[in-house]
């Protein structure tokens, strides 16, 4: 299959050759994004690659369709970026990697809690300046602390895990409980009874009309003060100028971020020489209690090589004209 393969970084380059080994499509790399203003780079090809920050939109789609590309295939999981109903009217088929390595997003998120909490980020940069003081050092045990978990599929479920094996008492909120998360001691109970009682909260829900800005200022104002907010799983779940209020009021404790509302103009480029244009992350860079990572929970050796070989094989079933396994659909 001819491939444009949009977003492509050294990385992508790296581990979908080594996997096309395999599978014999033929893959060009585009570093443009896909969306409106590029899709025309995809003539001649039989189908997208994309990944998170890619805007597969109505307006996307109508040129992809008058290219005569067949398929769109996410190299992620979250598909929020891409108008499936405009695909199936278009007759595109849309395929994903729902799960790469789930425990990669759920350690990372982990990590998170552990710098914030431990403040080994401060730590590493002391010690490297030759300051061993341990002045304003302190941290927390996270050990006996109940712990949050808002979506209980397979990142949050390998989280609450993690977090029950540390000693947490942890609490889960989903619409569709995991009777197995359940039976290993993970008590379900409803949102605001999760945000009010947990010391660590941690998101791991899909975002979409439902979830947007779940977390809010009514939310926040449920949460304990002092609380830390975790959030793995889309920007949008957060309103972001709502919990830079919470944090000047201090009242949110800490917040460990992977992803961010406006990402898209930001996140997989160095932009160390340019001027930054976007106020609220410039803002959240300068609390001491706020962790930004930029995407990079699924960054994983592990996660690279499934995501490859998941992508390069939903794309030969497509060839090949048999059921997509990870096809998704409205
Ligand atoms: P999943 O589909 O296995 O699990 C999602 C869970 O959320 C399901 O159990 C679902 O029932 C639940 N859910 C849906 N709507 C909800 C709601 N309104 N309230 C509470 N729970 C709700 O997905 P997953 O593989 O665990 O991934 C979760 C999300 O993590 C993805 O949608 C994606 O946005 C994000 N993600 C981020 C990274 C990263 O690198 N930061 C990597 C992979 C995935």
């Amino acid at each position: 299959m001819k491939i444009a393969l949009f977003s492509s970084m050294s990385y992508d380059s790296e581990y979908f050759s080594s996997a096309n080994q395999e599978f014999g499509h033929e893959i060009t790399h585009f570093e443009a994004r896909l969306r409106e203003r590029t899709a025309h780079l995809a003539d001649g090809f039989d189908a997208v690659c994309v990944f998170v920050n890619d805007v597969v939109d109505r307006e996307t789609i109508r040129i992809l369709k008058d290219l005569e590309v067949k398929g769109v295939a996410l190299r992620c999981a979250g598909f929020n970026n891409v108008d499936l109903e405009a695909a199936e009217s278009a007759g595109l088929r849309v395929v994903r990697v729902p799960a790469y390595s789930p425990r990669s997003v759920s350690e990372h998120a982990l990590a998170l809690i552990l710098t914030l909490g431990r403040k080994t980020h401060k730590a590493y940069n002391r010690v490297r300046e030759g300051n061993f003081s341990l002045e304003r050092l302190t941290g927390f045990e996270v050990g006996g602390k109940t712990v949050g978990v808002i979506g209980t599929g397979k990142i949050g479920g390998s989280f609450a895990r993690i977090m029950s094996g540390m000693g947490c008492n942890v609490l889960a909120y989903d619409k569709l409980p995991d009777e197995s998360l359940a039976n290993a001691g993970i008590a379900y109970v409803g949102l605001e009874g999760l945000l009010s009682e947990s010391d660590i909260v941690s998101l791991h829900c899909p975002l979409n009309a439902e979830t947007t800005y779940m977390i809010n200022r009514e939310t926040l104002a449920l949460m304990k003060p002092g609380a830390m907010l975790i959030n793995t799983g889309r920007g949008a779940l957060i309103n972001t100028n709502d919990v830079i209020l919470s944090l000047k009021e201090k009242h949110l404790g800490y917040l460990g971020i992977d992803v961010y509302e406006q990402e898209e103009k930001l996140f997989f480029r160095d932009r160390s020489e340019e001027i930054l244009q976007d106020d609220q992350i410039a803002r959240l860079m300068t609390f001491p209690n706020v962790l930004i990572t930029a995407h990079q929970a699924f960054f994983t050796h592990e996660a690279l090589e499934e995501i490859a070989e998941t992508t390069l094989r939903n794309l030969k079933e497509m060839e090949e004209g048999r059921t997509l396994v990870n096809e998704v659909r409205v």
